[in-house]
């Protein structure tokens, strides 16, 4: 039953110049992830910038769908050469800010993410906590860390990312903030367990604190970033009048990425060139099996070459 079962399992379709056309013909809209797809955190993949280029020269758009929000990626994309504009390029930073300032929230927000990601929400005006300079030491008792825990009945949202300077103090002030007031809004933009994989180290992502905030505040946040919906649908679906089924996500996660495609009703297309490989797909969530998968997106200027100049 096992083997009937597994063989029952959808397959991705590689591109290649026999199947090219067909995905060519399905979709208008090319939606693309940053990380481990056009570049990684310290190098751009070879050949990537050239196969977007090849993309919209066949007449496709492309936009960018990314859960990072520590840098500024139009500057990336600005050394890269490729020309976008800003409201091409979603990030959860941008996506919590404009819903923050739609509602009218007045209130402070709590940050466990990096300045980059704060200073979204500062230019909508919001008051971000905690102003954070350097770490604080505390002393090492439980009588310290008790003291230390401050609850500010101003603060109206948590909000949790990738924060590389976590500390227990912060994490335990965004938990008793939640427990201690049912109103306080909790947003979360990235929640991948890895960000990436590189020179034979993980760098892990926010994905365990924020189960450890959920388990221990009993609350459960709007996931902002992929495979959270609201990037899509809140914001490229709406400035860029978006058809959906029309359009195809590229990433390199099955979580977030094949995810936020099976969330939003696009086509899933998978790359090789960042976290999840095809033996993930022997025992992942049958939903985020891909639709096609491609080695990497410089395939693309190949595919789309004309016959005999690949
Ligand atoms: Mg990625």
């Amino acid at each position: 039953m096992g083997e009937a079962l597994s063989k029952a399992r959808p397959r991705p379709v590689e591109l290649t110049r026999d199947t090219i056309q067909e995905f060519m013909q399905r979709y208008d809209t090319v939606v693309s992830d940053l990380d481990g797809v056009v570049w990684t955190p310290v190098r751009m993949i070879p050949g990537s910038k050239e196969g977007l280029e090849s993309l919209r020269a066949a007449g496709k758009r492309t936009l960018f769908a990314t859960n990072n929000s520590v840098l500024s990626s139009y500057k990336k994309f600005e050394r890269l050469g490729y020309k976008v504009e800003r409201d091409e390029v979603v990030f959860p930073a941008i996506v919590i800010a404009d819903h923050l300032q739609q509602i009218g929230f007045k209130k402070k927000a709590f940050v466990l993410g990096v300045e980059h990601f704060k200073s979204f929400l500062r230019e909508k005006g919001i008051t971000v906590v905690p102003e954070r300079q350097c770490p604080e030491y505390l002393e090492e008792n439980l009588a310290s860390y008790l003291k230390a825990i401050q609850i500010d009945p101003e603060v109206g949202a948590i909000i949790v990312d990738l924060d590389i300077n976590i500390n227990m103090l912060e994490l335990s002030q965004a938990v008793n903030h939640l427990r201690n007031n049912k109103d306080c809004l909790f947003f979360v933009g990235a929640s991948d367990t890895y960000v990436t994989f590189q020179d034979n180290k993980a760098l892990l992502g926010p994905y365990h604190f924020i189960r450890l905030i959920e388990q221990c505040s009993d609350r459960k946040p709007i996931v902002v970033g992929k495979p959270g919906s609201m990037m899509i649908e809140n914001y490229l679906k709406k400035i860029h009048n978006l058809d959906l089924k029309r359009s195809v996500f590229v990433g390199d996660t099955l979580m977030q990425d094949m995810g936020v495609a099976a969330a939003c009703g696009m086509g899933k297309l998978l790359v090789l060139t960042g976290v999840s490989q095809l033996s993930d797909l022997d025992d992942c969530d049958p939903s985020l099996i891909p639709d096609y998968y491609i080695k990497s997106l410089a395939e693309f200027s190949n595919l789309l070459a004309p016959a005999g100049k690949s």
